[in-house]
């Protein structure tokens, strides 16, 4: 199967993500996309388990350019599809969230950089365990929630406490992290208070739109600095509009053309992974959620690769 569009049409053959090669072994594969088919960790409307499959039938329609920055990513970089990180024991939590960890260990220690796709939140606990074993990295987090939640009906893993869990750990540094889009009702006024008293930079949508888009891309830039950084991004950050197949769905969202200029601004920073989370097959009847993940997920790896690209330009020896 040919991945040019010129030489075959792109709604043939069997829907890897963009139309990549399948590359399980990860054989000569510098990012690879994996798809996350679990969603164990959702608190109200399931289904990010079929969020996988569907991004990657829609991400059959992604082209080879970036028309907005210029960048062709599989001319930068060798892509691959490395399949479905299934987990073993679907119905047991933390024993998939185990099973997610390994598959993306796998990925880390050959190298190569994961962009994935969810599967609900929770799955971005894990894929951190596997990558930041180094020490804490930074995080660029676009939400409308900020994750940062506390036990929840009895459990302490779930969809909204990622980012609580992974500063706990050591994962992330809670000051070099930054939560983008943030609104909606609560049932606490202290649900995200982990956030601010770890030294999150929160930005609610409200500071969003009074700061402006090229503001707050400044802010990103601040907040993260020169430090290796994870990129992950709910879909229900967006505007429901955009993005209505999700699981936590809330008016007032920022739009898609914002996402793409935040991520577009991404490429100068030492990325070292990203993922698109919480796109809800079976509440997304016409397919644009899946379509929109594909997209955000296509814009986030031009700048992984760009990202790869500048390290490996860094690293090589002068001639
Ligand atoms: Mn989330
Ligand atoms: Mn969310």
């Amino acid at each position: 199967m040919s991945q040019d569009p010129k030489l075959q049409p792109r709604y043939s053959g069997i829907p890897t993500f963009m139309r990549t090669p399948y590359a399980p072994d990860l054989a000569g594969i510098d990012i690879a996309l994996v798809g996350v088919p679990f969603d164990g960790g959702v608190t109200n409307r399931t289904g990010a388990r079929h969020g996988p499959r569907e991004v990657r039938n829609q991400s059959s329609l992604m082209r080879t350019i970036n028309q907005a920055t210029g960048i062709a990513p599989f001319d930068l970089v060798n892509v691959g599809d490395a399949g479905d990180a299934v987990p073993e024991s679907p119905f047991e939590l933390l024993a998939a969230h185990a099973s997610i960890e390994a598959f993306f260990d796998r990925i880390q220690e050959a190298g190569v950089m994961p962009i994935a796709a969810g599967g609900d939140h929770s799955i971005t606990l894990p894929i951190l365990r596997a990558l930041a074993k180094d020490g804490p990295v930074a995080l660029v987090h676009f939400d409308a929630h900020c994750d940062t939640g506390d036990f929840y009906l009895g459990s302490r893993f779930h969809h909204g406490s990622p980012f609580k869990v992974a500063a706990e750990e050591g994962l992330i540094d809670p000051k070099k992290t930054i939560q983008i889009g943030i609104r909606g009702g609560v049932t606490d006024r202290d649900i995200w208070k982990f956030s601010y008293e770890s030294g999150m930079r929160v930005i609610h949508i409200e500071e969003f739109y009074q700061l402006g888009l090229d503001a707050v891309i400044d802010e990103i830039q601040q907040v993260v600095g020169d430090s290796p950084v994870y990129v992950t991004f709910d879909v229900d950050g967006l505007d429901p509009v955009y993005a209505p197949g999700t699981g936590t769905p809330e008016i007032g969202g920022f739009t898609t053309f914002e996402a793409q200029q935040m991520i577009r601004s991404l490429s100068t920073l030492n990325i070292i992974g990203a993922d698109v989370v919480e796109v809800s097959p079976p509440f997304d009847p016409s397919g644009l959620t899946a379509l929109t993940g594909a997209t955000i997920m296509f814009e986030l790896l031009c700048v992984c690769a760009q990202s790869l690209q500048q390290r490996r330009g860094e690293a090589a020896p002068a001639d």
